[in-house]
């Protein structure tokens, strides 16, 4: 990702999904004009989904997932059907993909199913309609294509943009708990495991929605955090801090100034603050030998550090006096069976969407296992919790 690409969780995500024999990889090729699919002479030879970024206007930028068959077979065919079902609880518009020579399939129907269970909004394209005599118009949601001659390929990007854009609008970061004209004091160390020459994207993200509240960000270390609230000419709005730091900075900010974290912000943005709320105080219920999965949003660019790693595991043993066993997983591998975890402990997710942070809750929170994120960890580990929650009015 270059540092003016929007970022994969900021984008709306677009799966084409459908039968083998449906042309599916072609009409994704044609939707978005580059050879991008799953390609092979024979069928269904990847169980990977593909992905690309895109924009499509009038929506904006998107991300493009071209997905295995649904209807393959054997063993290999049941991690590829797997892997959809994933793909699914990332995607904000499915575009399932048929053959126009036939009626819908079993397996249409089932995976129709699964999205309507699921409340994705969805398009049906009808591929290979140029080998139809004639062309049914339009209807419902559902277009006659050809990935071969390019037909209604303009049309189905324009019921994609339309669909996706009725999505509910997101919540602000931070914006809606500042005026214009408010300081916002931000605190970010810079210690070994900060990135080389930039800030990590939840921080990125924080100034941006500062500024987009016509607010105005001050951004120092933790070591310069007394010297810089004390030159300020009155007290800041707030002051949000790195969750590593979070102790420490409670002890250097009066009592009467709001004070979060990064992290907590991403809690509320991305998904059920009041869930990860809850989520934090199972910690005190922990035994050893008790399995606490530690999931981090992205795997090859991770930006955060050891923070999950190392330092949380420590914390935790610290606080709670047991010897817990903690299970890591990143980027897309989140378990869908939690049952053996006593806690599960997110990061702030700013690489992933909003529906899959609310899926991955939901998957914890049906069966039973609490599931919180890490700024609101570190605060309740450092007795801070209640504090650090005041900002964000209707929580419980
Ligand atoms: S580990 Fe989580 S919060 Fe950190 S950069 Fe990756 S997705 Fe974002």
């Amino acid at each position: 990702m270059s540092m003016n690409d929007t970022p994969s969780g900021e984008r709306v995500h677009i799966a084409f999904f459908g039968r083998r024999n449906a042309g599916k990889s072609s009409l994704v090729n044609a939707f978005t004009g580059q050879e991008l699919a799953i390609v092979s002479d024979v069928k269904g030879t990847t169980t990977d989904p593909v992905y690309k970024a895109m924009e499509l206007l009038p929506l904006g930028p998107v991300q493009i997932i071209d997905t295995p068959g649904i209807d393959d077979e054997g063993a290999l065919g049941e991690l590829r059907v797997k892997k959809t079902r994933q793909v699914l609880n990332r995607t904000d518009l499915a575009i399932v993909v048929a053959d126009a020579s036939q009626p819908l399939q079993a397996s249409d129907r089932e995976l129709l199913g699964l999205i309507r269970e699921r409340s994705i909004p969805c398009l049906i394209a009808w591929n290979k309609a140029d080998l139809l005599q004639a062309v049914p118009p339009a209807r419902d949601n559902e277009l006659w294509v050809s990935a071969r001659t390019g037909l209604h390929i303009h049309e189905l990007k324009e019921a994609a943009a339309r669909l996706a854009g009725q999505q509910e609008p997101k919540r602000p970061l931070v914006a809606d708990l500042l005026q214009p004209g408010d300081l916002v004091v931000l605190v970010v160390p810079i210690d070994k495991a900060a990135p080389k020459g930039r800030l990590i994207l939840p921080q990125q993200q924080t100034i941006r929605d500062i500024l987009d509240a016509g607010a105005c960000a001050v951004v120092c270390r933790d070591e310069e955090l007394p010297q810089t609230l004390a030159k300020l000419a009155q007290p800041p709005r707030m002051v949000i801090t790195d969750s590593q730091v979070f102790g420490k900075v409670a002890k250097m900010v009066p009592r009467e100034i709001p004070l979060t974290s990064f992290s907590i912000l991403m809690a509320r943005y991305k998904g059920d603050l009041e869930l990860t709320v809850r989520g934090a105080r199972a910690v005190e219920t922990l035994r050893t030998g008790d399995k606490v999965l530690l999931a981090e949003g992205c795997t090859h660019h991770r930006q955060c550090g050891d923070i999950g790693t190392v330092k949380l595991p420590n914390w935790i043993r610290k606080s709670t006096g047991t010897e817990p066993e903690f299970v890591f997983c990143s980027g897309r591998d989140f378990p869908d069976d939690l049952s053996e975890y006593k806690l599960v402990v997110h990061c702030g997710g700013c690489m992933l969407g909003q529906r899959e942070m609310k899926y991955r809750q939901r998957t914890a929170a049906d069966q039973g296992v609490p599931i919180t994120n890490y700024g609101i960890l570190i605060a309740h580990l450092n007795g801070i919790l209640a504090r650090t929650i005041e900002p964000f009015p209707n929580l419980a």
